[in-house]
């Protein structure tokens, strides 16, 4: 074999290649499941092609083991799937494709390897290895994609101007790989990128996130990012995200550059951290500051209330990349509009109101909101940067105290609506919220006790400026 397979994979590779001589079909594995034994990555699936029916194929693979998997199969695009333990394999017959302008499904028919091979998106993603004899595990490479992955080039088999018009999500697929590998794209296959940005606009939005996720799942998210931006792709598919970008000048006076701070932000999280919801927090985190920018005579730039335009457009963001609307949504809103919260209180007597209030505001979110903040930290001024931490460092320990105290973080105020309701005979409304609120303030202020007594003190007590008694 010219890969390095685990036991595992090589019976299973043996197995198919079996069923594949029963049929006398020839048969390879290609694409990720080689370029990434090459490259010494992990692998969880592979990719079988064969010169027939990669249906039939599949359930003759089936076949030879117990229990027997079952085989998911799609007729009209001619693919089946099964799954071995956590192993997934996918049975395609080779094909040969020509595409029309506007549309992204291309019109298939059915084709010899190098055929297949030729359709395929990299260099590095096209090469195969035999499953037949008498070359059974020799490595079939006709583009170089061997010497691609020593030379950490993306390129592709195809002029690139034809590779990229016949399937845009390519465009985005090197630029993945480029951030997920730290590979370069080559500058033939680039030039290629940058003459048909245009053609995204044909690929639909959930591929397009997906590419997109994977980018900021890499270890150096901005590497991908920056590409993105430099191609125009950005301009198209995330246009918020290149109003960030450049630094503008009145007076001799600048601001920095939102968009390659973001970035930095982005590649420090990613350090210490493989949540990509966190990740997205980090990248959004700035991006109320366009549309709050404002020069101030005498002072400067100013982006005030930037992380609440910013928290409010998560939602409208999210919606039209088509990321979940749920709790991963809330989160990252909710970081959003913290993230400046830490900060703020390294430059103000920090009161232990204040933290109880970023505890009971943050709650279980808090130390992915003071990671966030960390990671923002990005002048160049290294004074500067070891006083922020130190600062934060000290907030950090006011925080631990604190929460020791107060328990604040899942901290729910000791009286309810329900209680107040019942108490003074008060249907649903206004007066019920007021009554409530008033003493959570009182108990984040420090103006009263966090105890069930001292609440219901003040409850009796709010209720009786507007005439309300307890009901005996
Ligand atoms: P990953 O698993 O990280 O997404 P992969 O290369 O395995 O990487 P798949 O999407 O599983 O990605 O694709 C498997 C193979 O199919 C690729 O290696 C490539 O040969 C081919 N391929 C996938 N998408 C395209 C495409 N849009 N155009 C041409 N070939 C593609």
């Amino acid at each position: 074999m010219d890969i390095n397979c685990t036991e595992k994979e090589l019976f299973l590779l043996k197995k198919i290649a079996h069923a594949a001589a029963d049929l006398e079909m020839p048969c390879f594995v290609i694409g990720g499941f080689v370029r990434d034994k090459l490259l010494d990555r992990p692998t969880k699936d592979a990719d079988i092609v064969c010169v027939g029916d990669g249906i039939d194929l599949a359930h003759r693979v089936a076949e030879r083991f117990q229990p027997k998997p079952q085989v998911a199969f799609y007729k009209n695009f001619g693919t089946a799937a099964l799954r071995i333990d956590d192993f997934e394999i996918e049975f395609v017959g080779a094909r040969k494709e020509s595409y029309r302008y506007h549309s992204r499904n291309p019109e298939v028919a059915p084709g010899t390897l190098e055929e297949d091979q030729l359709r395929r998106d990299f260099t590095i993603n096209a090469m195969a290895i035999s499953l037949n004899q008498p070359d059974y595990g020799s490595l079939i490479d006709p583009f170089g994609g061997q010497k691609d992955l020593a030379d950490r080039i993306i390129r592709t088999p195809l002029e690139p101007g034809q590779t990229f018009s016949d399937d845009p999500l390519r465009m985005l697929r090197a630029i993945r790989f480029a951030s997920q590998l730290e590979f370069q794209i080559d500058p033939h296959t680039w030039e290629g990128i940058c003459l048909h940005v245009d053609r995204i606009k044909i690929i639909s939005q959930e591929r397009i996130t997906e590419e997109l996720n994977k980018i900021l799942l890499s270890r150096k998210p901005s590497v991908g990012l920056d590409l993105l931006y430099q191609s125009g792709i950005l301009h198209i598919i995330f246009p918020q995200m290149v109003d960030l970008a450049g630094a503008e000048y009145i007076d001799g006076m600048g601001h920095k550059d939102n968009f390659y701070h973001t970035l930095q932000v982005i590649d420090n999280i990613s350090a210490n951290t493989d949540d990509l919801w966190l990740r997205w927090a980090a990248l959004l985190h700035d991006i109320g500051k366009p549309p709050t920018k404002k020069f101030e005579q005498g002072h400067g730039w100013t982006f005030h209330g930037h992380e609440v335009v910013g928290g409010r457009m998560v939602p409208r963001i999210f919606t039209r990349l088509k990321l979940p609307q749920n709790e991963k949504m809330r989160y990252v809103r909710k970081l959003v509009e913290l993230h400046l919260r830490p900060i703020s209180l390294t430059k103000e007597n920090i009161t232990d109101s204040a933290i109880r209030r970023l505890l009971f505001d943050a709650g279980d979110d808090i130390e992915d909101l003071m990671m966030l903040c960390s990671a923002d930290i990005t002048s160049k001024n290294k004074f500067k940067v070891k006083r922020y931490l130190e600062n934060f460092n000290m907030v950090r320990q006011r925080l631990a105290e604190v929460e020791e105290k107060d328990r604040m973080r899942n901290w729910q105020p000791p009286i309810t609506g329900e209680l107040i309701m019942e108490v003074f005979s008060l249907p649903p409304g206004k007066l019920v919220g007021e009554i409530k609120n008033a003493i959570r303030e009182a108990i984040l202020d420090g103006d009263i006790e966090n105890s069930y007594e001292a609440a219901y003190g003040l409850m009796v007590k709010k209720a009786a400026e507007h005439n309300l008694h307890p009901i005996q």
